[in-house]
């Protein structure tokens, strides 16, 4: 029997968080939270208790290649004064970022040669990515996606009826994928305006929605968003994106309820990352711990080889390993697939376990 590295989630020192007042989260709108997000690597460091004088320079390199960008409440869940906190690990700039490796490039997955029209993305037969933002809520180190040119898929209203007149005249489309960015990045004024023009189309069955949203500022479950997924005719998919069994608390646990309760399918994609979460039983709890809250384990994604994040690669053999020490401890519908999403390739390739 191959040993589970147990995860202890303890409960965090939160001496360092702001008194709960009219002023903590909890009680501001999830627009005046994702303004007020961290964007500076000083402020990450002191809000963290972490000595400047070791990681400053390396956060500041980094952060001139990719911004720096945490809100408050995923903030609250690190423990501070550990640099090697998982959440942190995952937005923390270090100098490893201006180390330039070969095989580790701008666009790992060449999306930009799948572009169909602005704002569109084709890459499998029947479903179709609409990026509509470039935002997003937090910058996560490793995203391949990082250096992406959101500048030039910003949607005028003409791109948009570009957008609906090229999935209209696609029948073999049944599904649209909201990414980004972080597409509930978005105000849902025009999120609603989105999904009516959607919901016009008459091969479309489903509206999937791949947001990190819901776990880094839970508020923006709010009643707004709400009244659009509630209205629509398609099916309702959201898929977040969960890395470690500490991102989610009672506010993310309590925004997942109501989306279920919106009719919502949840689903997890995580990615394999090295000191984030490159061990069996932190695997294994995060699927325990998606269940309880009410969310299936999808994917896990080999880590696509992004400029800039190599210090976070997992090689598929050790990820193929950690599965199949998965496999062992938990039941099937628990254990993510494990994928590898190569450029061309009509649909994602499964890495098997071994
Ligand atoms: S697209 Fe997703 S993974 Fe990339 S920075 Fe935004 S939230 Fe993070």
């Amino acid at each position: 029997m191959i040993q589970r590295t147990p995860v202890r989630i303890e409960a965090r020192d939160t001496s360092h968080l702001p008194e709960h007042g009219t002023n903590s989260p909890e009680n501001q709108s999830w627009q005046t939270i994702l303004s007020q997000s961290v964007s500076n690597p000083e402020h990450l460091l002191d809000r963290l208790k972490l000595p400047t004088e070791t990681w400053l320079e390396g956060a500041k390199n980094g952060h001139k290649l990719f911004s720096i960008r945490v809100p408050e409440p995923f903030i609250e869940r690190m423990e501070p004064g550990n640099p090697n906190d998982p959440l942190l690990r995952q937005v923390l700039p270090i100098a490893d970022e201006t180390v330039v490796l070969p095989g580790f490039v701008r666009d790992p997955l060449e999306e930009n040669t799948a572009i169909q029209t602005t704002g569109l993305i084709r890459k499998y037969h029947s479903r179709a990515l609409l990026m509509v933002t470039g935002q997003c809520a937090i910058n996560c180190r490793y995203c391949f996606r990082r250096h992406f040119p959101y500048g030039e898929h910003k949607l005028s209203r003409d791109d948009r009826n570009r957008v609906i007149t090229a999935l209209s005249a696609s029948p073999e489309i049944n599904e649209v994928i909201l990414s980004g960015g972080d597409p509930l990045a978005v105000n849902d004024r025009l999120l609603s305006q989105w999904v009516d023009l959607l919901d016009t189309v008459p091969h479309l069955k489903r509206l999937r929605i791949h947001s990190r949203l819901p776990v880094v500022i839970p508020q923006r479950v709010c009643d707004d968003m709400l009244a659009w997924l509630n209205r629509t005719r398609l099916q309702k998919v959201l898929v977040v994106h969960v890395n470690h069994p500490a991102e989610i608390d009672q506010a993310t646990r309590d925004a997942f309820k109501r989306l279920k309760q919106a009719g919502v399918t949840l689903l997890n994609q995580s990615v394999i990352l090295k000191g984030v979460n490159d061990n069996a039983g932190t695997l294994s709890e995060l699927s325990e711990v998606l269940f309880d809250a009410g969310v299936l384990p999808y994917y896990l994604h080999a880590f696509d080889p992004v400029a800039g994040a190599h210090h976070f690669d997992v090689s598929d053999t050790d990820a193929a390993s950690l599965v199949r020490q998965m496999l062992e401890t938990l039941p099937g519908f628990l254990v993510p697939k494990l994928v590898r999403e190569v450029p061309g390739e009509t649909s994602k390739t499964p890495i098997p376990a071994i």
